[in-house]
């Protein structure tokens, strides 16, 4: 059974049954996916070309095949 407890975020003393306090909860969560974000940004700029090529592959139209 789930327990109230003070939320994780250091200097917050909300009460919560998650890890964080709902205000924490969503900064932390922001916080992770800026860094997913970067760390894809990271990976898209390593394999531009080959989306590239795959959105070829996909079946893109080419306007000017016949
Ligand atoms: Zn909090």
């Amino acid at each position: 059974m789930p327990m109230l407890h003070g939320c994780a975020f250091p200097g917050c003393s909300t009460f919560t049954l998650s890890t964080y306090c709902v205000e924490h909860e969503l900064l932390v969560r922001a916080q992770k996916e800026s860094e997913r974000a970067h760390a894809a940004d990271a990976a898209l700029a390593a394999d531009a070309a080959m989306t590239a090529d795959a959105a070829v592959a996909a079946g893109v139209p080419d306007v000017a095949a016949p």
